[in-house]
């Protein structure tokens, strides 16, 4: 850490961010004066009322999802989420399948029973667009000072996506467009019970991996977009230095910060950048899929005990949900 003559400090960090995710680096420059005034300026005034996305009922799923406990890769908890899942989206008219696959538990050896959930909207239409989030919960809150080894119900990092999508998946039947669009929720992005042990990102590799050794003609993705940790009350969303730093991938970020910035959604915040490990780049360097991650991992509550529904945002839900929405619309034209 050094200080510029300026008086901004410059920080870099090796984060492990997780949602994701991610253990990602971070080069910022910091100034607690600086960003406090920052984090203001970057709040629009928009109201829940506002919104043409329904905020609130996608906030009401992400305490559904979080009431069923903990949802780790293989648990209880995580059946009944699918169960929830597939009921859900299958009501709204998708067509669901699971994405099935085992692994060797890293601890006991056993085998554990994984599953990508995939929901088709419009399935015949060739090309597509892919939106994507994980759908497991880290198996414990390692960032928890009092209980590092409690319970973990992974509202913004697990569920916040999925919430996302529920809510989404209202208006998916009457999409207009060439495209067709899928969901697809990864399991196994963070099946971590030990760290630097364990890999992340499994669903995701395995599902990047089917894609890419898919038989020719074959539905093809044209965008992908991952969607993670968007859920903090004081939300600040800034393009992800990997998914800028694609060329066939750059034009998909530029089009939803565009579409915020179009809406008057002040918290997706273009200039400064993260770099950011996610899922993503599993579907970007196996997948050839051009595919970035919209996130916030500036979130106190990463990975503790307090990453609870109380301390994620109906508001922010909404202004990222519509800001996708939006630019969804106007993807599935092309
Ligand atoms: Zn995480």
């Amino acid at each position: 850490m050094t200080t510029k003559p300026s008086g901004q400090t410059v920080f870099l960090a090796a984060v492990v961010a997780g949602s994701c995710v991610l253990v990602g680096y971070l080069l910022l420059f910091y100034n607690p004066a600086r960003t406090a005034q920052s984090s203001v300026d970057n709040q629009s005034r928009l109201t829940l009322a506002e919104i043409p996305f329904n905020g609130q009922r996608a906030y009401e799923y992400l305490m559904d999802l979080c009431a069923l406990g903990p949802r780790v890769s293989g648990s209880q908890g995580m059946h009944a989420q699918q169960k929830l899942l597939a009921t859900h989206f299958q009501n709204l008219g998708g067509k669901v399948r699971f994405q099935k696959f085992r692994i060797r538990h890293p601890q006991t050896g056993k085998e554990v029973a994984m599953s990508n959930l995939i929901v088709e909207w419009q399935p015949q239409r060739r090309e597509r667009v892919l939106l994507c989030a994980h759908y497991d919960t880290r198996p414990f809150p390692d960032k928890d000072t009092r209980n590092p080894r409690g319970a973990f119900v992974g509202a913004n990092d697990g569920a916040i996506g999925t919430a996302l999508l529920m809510e989404l998946a209202h208006q998916m039947t009457s999409s207009k467009g060439k495209l067709g669009v899928d969901f697809v929720l990864f399991d196994g992005e963070e099946f971590i019970l030990e760290e630097g042990r364990d890999p992340y990102f499994i669903g995701s590799e395995f599902f990047a991996t089917a894609y890419a050794n898919a038989r020719p003609g074959t539905p093809r993705y044209r965008w992908g977009v991952l969607v993670d940790m968007v859920a903090d009350a004081d939300l600040q969303i800034y393009p992800d230095s990997r998914s800028m730093s694609w060329d066939d991938t750059r034009p998909v970020v530029e089009a939803i910060f565009d579409t915020a910035a179009r809406l008057g959604v002040r918290e997706f915040v273009a200039g400064r950048r993260y770099e950011v490990l996610d899922d993503h780049i599993k579907l970007h360097d196996i997948g050839k899929i051009p595919c970035c991650d919209i996130i916030d991992f500036k979130y106190p509550a990463w990975h503790t005990q307090d990453d609870t529904p109380a301390n994620c945002s109906a508001l922010s839900l909404a202004k990222v949900g519509w800001v996708l929405q939006e630019w969804l619309k106007q993807a599935v034209r092309q």
